[in-house]
Protein backbone atom coordinates (compact mmCIF):
# COMPACT_ATOMS: atom_id res chain seq x y z
CA UNK A 1 0.00 0.00 0.00
CA UNK A 2 1.14 3.70 -0.57
CA UNK A 3 2.54 5.85 2.02
CA UNK A 4 0.13 8.13 3.78
CA UNK A 5 1.57 11.46 3.83
CA UNK A 6 3.37 12.04 6.48
CA UNK A 7 2.21 14.53 8.68
CA UNK A 8 -1.47 14.44 7.20
CA UNK A 9 -3.58 17.19 7.29
CA UNK A 10 -7.16 16.73 8.34
CA UNK A 11 -10.25 19.30 7.87
CA UNK A 12 -13.33 19.46 8.24
CA UNK A 13 -15.76 22.10 7.58
CA UNK A 14 -17.93 22.39 11.04
CA UNK A 15 -16.50 21.41 14.84
CA UNK A 16 -18.73 18.37 14.65
CA UNK A 17 -16.82 16.99 11.78
CA UNK A 18 -13.27 17.23 13.16
CA UNK A 19 -13.70 17.39 17.24
CA UNK A 20 -13.14 14.08 17.69
CA UNK A 21 -10.21 14.03 15.20
CA UNK A 22 -9.07 17.14 17.64
CA UNK A 23 -9.97 15.41 21.10
CA UNK A 24 -7.98 12.14 20.03
CA UNK A 25 -4.65 14.34 19.19
CA UNK A 26 -2.11 12.60 21.78
CA UNK A 27 0.87 15.60 22.56
CA UNK A 28 -1.84 18.28 20.94
CA UNK A 29 -0.28 21.54 20.37
CA UNK A 30 -2.10 24.94 18.71
CA UNK A 31 -0.99 27.39 16.39
CA UNK A 32 -2.56 30.07 14.60
CA UNK A 33 -1.91 30.12 10.86
CA UNK A 34 -3.49 32.64 8.31
CA UNK A 35 -6.01 33.13 11.02
CA UNK A 36 -7.02 29.46 11.47
CA UNK A 37 -6.44 27.73 14.67
CA UNK A 38 -4.42 24.58 13.48
CA UNK A 39 -3.91 21.60 16.02
CA UNK A 40 -0.97 19.32 16.05
CA UNK A 41 -0.42 15.91 17.33
CA UNK A 42 -0.19 12.31 16.79
CA UNK A 43 -2.91 9.44 16.36
CA UNK A 44 -1.86 6.32 17.13
CA UNK A 45 1.62 7.11 16.65
CA UNK A 46 1.03 9.30 13.52
CA UNK A 47 1.93 12.84 12.93
CA UNK A 48 -1.49 14.49 12.44
CA UNK A 49 -2.43 18.16 12.06
CA UNK A 50 -5.94 19.27 12.35
CA UNK A 51 -8.57 22.75 11.50
CA UNK A 52 -12.44 22.92 11.46
CA UNK A 53 -12.00 25.60 8.65
CA UNK A 54 -15.97 26.83 8.70
CA UNK A 55 -18.46 26.52 5.75
CA UNK A 56 -17.92 27.20 2.09
CA UNK A 57 -15.06 27.70 -0.30
CA UNK A 58 -12.88 30.22 1.00
CA UNK A 59 -13.18 29.41 4.45
CA UNK A 60 -11.90 25.99 2.97
CA UNK A 61 -9.26 26.95 1.11
CA UNK A 62 -7.82 29.42 3.16
CA UNK A 63 -7.84 26.38 5.98
CA UNK A 64 -6.03 24.06 3.51
CA UNK A 65 -3.49 26.66 2.88
CA UNK A 66 -2.74 26.89 6.94
CA UNK A 67 -2.70 23.26 6.78
CA UNK A 68 0.15 23.31 4.53
CA UNK A 69 2.20 26.23 6.42
CA UNK A 70 1.66 24.28 9.23
CA UNK A 71 3.59 21.41 7.91
CA UNK A 72 0.96 18.75 6.62
CA UNK A 73 2.12 16.44 3.14
CA UNK A 74 -1.16 15.51 2.20
CA UNK A 75 -4.72 16.29 3.06
CA UNK A 76 -8.00 14.60 4.14
CA UNK A 77 -11.52 16.28 4.31
CA UNK A 78 -14.33 14.49 6.51
CA UNK A 79 -17.46 15.60 6.43
CA UNK A 80 -20.79 14.94 5.32
CA UNK A 81 -22.72 15.91 1.65
CA UNK A 82 -26.53 16.17 -0.19
CA UNK A 83 -26.98 13.31 -2.66
CA UNK A 84 -27.77 13.66 -5.98
CA UNK A 85 -27.46 10.44 -7.45
CA UNK A 86 -30.27 8.09 -6.99
CA UNK A 87 -27.31 5.24 -5.81
CA UNK A 88 -25.97 7.07 -2.83
CA UNK A 89 -28.49 6.67 0.53
CA UNK A 90 -28.20 8.53 3.76
CA UNK A 91 -25.19 7.24 5.66
CA UNK A 92 -23.67 5.45 2.67
CA UNK A 93 -19.82 7.34 2.52
CA UNK A 94 -19.11 8.78 -1.19
CA UNK A 95 -15.06 9.10 -1.69
CA UNK A 96 -14.48 11.93 -4.39
CA UNK A 97 -12.77 11.02 -7.17
CA UNK A 98 -12.39 14.09 -8.35
CA UNK A 99 -14.43 17.52 -7.78
CA UNK A 100 -15.51 21.09 -8.98
CA UNK A 101 -16.97 23.83 -8.06
CA UNK A 102 -20.67 24.08 -9.54
CA UNK A 103 -21.07 27.70 -9.35
CA UNK A 104 -18.18 28.42 -11.34
CA UNK A 105 -19.21 29.47 -14.37
CA UNK A 106 -17.69 32.09 -17.43
CA UNK A 107 -19.52 30.33 -19.61
CA UNK A 108 -20.67 33.38 -21.61
CA UNK A 109 -17.04 33.81 -22.32
CA UNK A 110 -16.71 30.41 -24.57
CA UNK A 111 -15.69 28.43 -21.25
CA UNK A 112 -17.59 25.27 -19.78
CA UNK A 113 -18.81 25.57 -16.92
CA UNK A 114 -16.89 24.66 -13.94
CA UNK A 115 -14.17 25.64 -15.79
CA UNK A 116 -11.38 28.48 -15.86
CA UNK A 117 -9.24 28.59 -18.53
CA UNK A 118 -9.32 25.24 -19.19
CA UNK A 119 -8.28 23.92 -15.51
CA UNK A 120 -11.54 22.69 -13.97
CA UNK A 121 -12.28 24.40 -11.32
CA UNK A 122 -11.43 21.81 -8.27
CA UNK A 123 -9.27 18.82 -8.61
CA UNK A 124 -8.20 15.42 -9.45
CA UNK A 125 -8.18 13.47 -5.71
CA UNK A 126 -4.86 11.09 -5.03
CA UNK A 127 -5.94 7.63 -5.69
CA UNK A 128 -3.53 5.87 -2.76
CA UNK A 129 -4.93 8.26 -0.26
CA UNK A 130 -8.86 7.88 -1.96
CA UNK A 131 -8.85 4.45 -1.66
CA UNK A 132 -7.27 4.44 1.84
CA UNK A 133 -10.35 6.06 2.97
CA UNK A 134 -12.82 4.25 0.77
CA UNK A 135 -11.18 0.94 2.86
CA UNK A 136 -11.67 2.02 6.24
CA UNK A 137 -15.16 3.27 5.12
CA UNK A 138 -15.91 -0.30 3.84
CA UNK A 139 -14.30 -1.72 7.20
CA UNK A 140 -16.98 0.14 9.15
CA UNK A 141 -19.75 -1.42 7.34
CA UNK A 142 -20.66 1.77 5.23
CA UNK A 143 -21.44 0.89 1.36
CA UNK A 144 -18.97 3.45 -0.39
CA UNK A 145 -19.35 5.34 -3.76
CA UNK A 146 -16.91 6.86 -5.57
CA UNK A 147 -17.08 9.60 -8.14
CA UNK A 148 -17.37 13.15 -8.89
CA UNK A 149 -18.42 15.82 -6.11
CA UNK A 150 -19.46 18.97 -6.70
CA UNK A 151 -18.96 21.76 -4.64
CA UNK A 152 -20.55 25.46 -4.15
CA UNK A 153 -21.45 28.23 -1.64
CA UNK A 154 -25.15 26.90 -1.63
CA UNK A 155 -26.84 24.46 0.68
CA UNK A 156 -28.89 22.48 -1.51
CA UNK A 157 -32.16 21.49 -0.77
CA UNK A 158 -34.35 21.33 -3.89
CA UNK A 159 -34.91 18.24 -6.12
CA UNK A 160 -34.42 20.26 -9.41
CA UNK A 161 -31.12 22.04 -8.53
CA UNK A 162 -29.88 18.91 -7.39
CA UNK A 163 -30.80 17.18 -10.48
CA UNK A 164 -29.84 20.04 -13.04
CA UNK A 165 -26.06 19.58 -11.12
CA UNK A 166 -26.28 15.59 -11.35
CA UNK A 167 -27.10 16.35 -15.22
CA UNK A 168 -24.39 18.97 -15.80
CA UNK A 169 -21.22 17.54 -13.48
CA UNK A 170 -22.06 14.28 -13.80
CA UNK A 171 -21.40 14.41 -9.23
CA UNK A 172 -22.84 12.00 -7.05
CA UNK A 173 -23.29 14.18 -4.08
CA UNK A 174 -22.78 17.89 -3.43
CA UNK A 175 -21.37 19.99 -0.74
CA UNK A 176 -19.50 23.08 0.32
CA UNK A 177 -15.74 22.82 0.49
CA UNK A 178 -14.26 20.09 -1.60
CA UNK A 179 -13.71 21.37 -4.46
CA UNK A 180 -11.94 24.53 -2.90
CA UNK A 181 -9.49 22.25 -0.81
CA UNK A 182 -8.73 20.23 -4.69
CA UNK A 183 -8.25 23.41 -6.10
CA UNK A 184 -5.94 24.73 -3.09
CA UNK A 185 -3.79 21.33 -3.18
CA UNK A 186 -3.63 21.33 -6.76
CA UNK A 187 -1.76 25.10 -6.13
CA UNK A 188 0.02 24.00 -3.32
CA UNK A 189 1.35 20.32 -4.92
CA UNK A 190 -0.15 18.27 -2.36
CA UNK A 191 -2.28 15.27 -2.54
CA UNK A 192 -5.80 15.26 -1.47
CA UNK A 193 -8.82 13.18 -0.87
CA UNK A 194 -12.48 13.52 0.19
CA UNK A 195 -14.86 11.21 2.46
CA UNK A 196 -18.63 12.46 3.00
CA UNK A 197 -21.54 10.95 4.84
CA UNK A 198 -24.02 11.39 2.95
CA UNK A 199 -26.62 13.47 5.72
CA UNK A 200 -29.39 14.53 3.12
CA UNK A 201 -30.72 13.87 -0.44
CA UNK A 202 -30.29 17.82 -1.27
CA UNK A 203 -34.05 17.86 -1.53
CA UNK A 204 -37.04 19.79 0.56
CA UNK A 205 -36.19 17.75 3.04
CA UNK A 206 -32.40 18.46 3.76
CA UNK A 207 -32.34 20.66 6.60
CA UNK A 208 -34.43 18.51 8.72
CA UNK A 209 -32.30 15.20 7.57
CA UNK A 210 -28.79 17.03 7.94
CA UNK A 211 -29.80 18.11 11.16
CA UNK A 212 -30.67 14.63 12.54
CA UNK A 213 -27.87 12.87 10.33
CA UNK A 214 -24.65 15.12 12.02
CA UNK A 215 -24.48 13.94 15.65
CA UNK A 216 -23.36 10.75 14.31
CA UNK A 217 -20.46 12.27 12.39
CA UNK A 218 -17.50 12.88 14.76
CA UNK A 219 -17.46 8.97 15.73
CA UNK A 220 -17.73 8.29 12.31
CA UNK A 221 -15.21 10.38 10.85
CA UNK A 222 -12.29 9.56 13.70
CA UNK A 223 -12.91 6.00 13.35
CA UNK A 224 -11.86 6.50 9.48
CA UNK A 225 -8.66 8.67 10.70
CA UNK A 226 -8.15 5.86 12.89
CA UNK A 227 -7.90 3.50 10.20
CA UNK A 228 -6.08 5.52 7.57
CA UNK A 229 -3.28 6.10 9.78
CA UNK A 230 -3.03 2.31 11.02
CA UNK A 231 -2.78 1.61 7.66
CA UNK A 232 0.94 2.96 7.65
CA UNK A 233 1.93 0.20 10.44
N1 LIG B 1 -26.10 23.98 10.13
C1 LIG B 1 -25.06 24.86 9.68
C2 LIG B 1 -25.03 25.02 8.19
C3 LIG B 1 -24.64 23.75 7.48
S1 LIG B 1 -24.33 24.04 5.79
C4 LIG B 1 -25.23 26.23 10.31
O1 LIG B 1 -26.35 26.56 10.71
O2 LIG B 1 -24.24 26.97 10.37
C5 LIG B 1 -24.08 22.38 5.25
C6 LIG B 1 -22.72 21.77 5.49
O3 LIG B 1 -22.79 20.38 5.20
C7 LIG B 1 -21.64 22.30 4.57
O4 LIG B 1 -20.39 22.29 5.21
C8 LIG B 1 -21.68 21.36 3.35
O5 LIG B 1 -20.38 21.01 2.90
C9 LIG B 1 -22.40 20.10 3.85
N2 LIG B 1 -23.64 19.73 3.15
C10 LIG B 1 -24.44 18.71 3.58
N3 LIG B 1 -25.52 18.61 2.79
C11 LIG B 1 -25.43 19.57 1.84
C12 LIG B 1 -26.28 19.99 0.77
N4 LIG B 1 -27.47 19.40 0.55
N5 LIG B 1 -25.88 21.03 0.00
C13 LIG B 1 -24.70 21.64 0.24
N6 LIG B 1 -23.87 21.31 1.26
C14 LIG B 1 -24.22 20.29 2.08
Amino acid sequence: MAAIPRPLGVVGAMEVEVEAVDAALEERQFTSVLGCYVASGSIDGFPVLVVRSGIGKVNAALATAALAQAGAVGVVFVGVAGSISSEAQIGDAVVATDLVQHDVDISPFGHQPGYIHGAIAGGVADTALSDALALAAVSLGATVHRGRIASGDQFISSPGRGRAIADQFKALAVEMEGAAVAQACRQLGLPFAVLRWISDAADDQAAVDFEQFVSQIAALDLAIIRRVVAAER
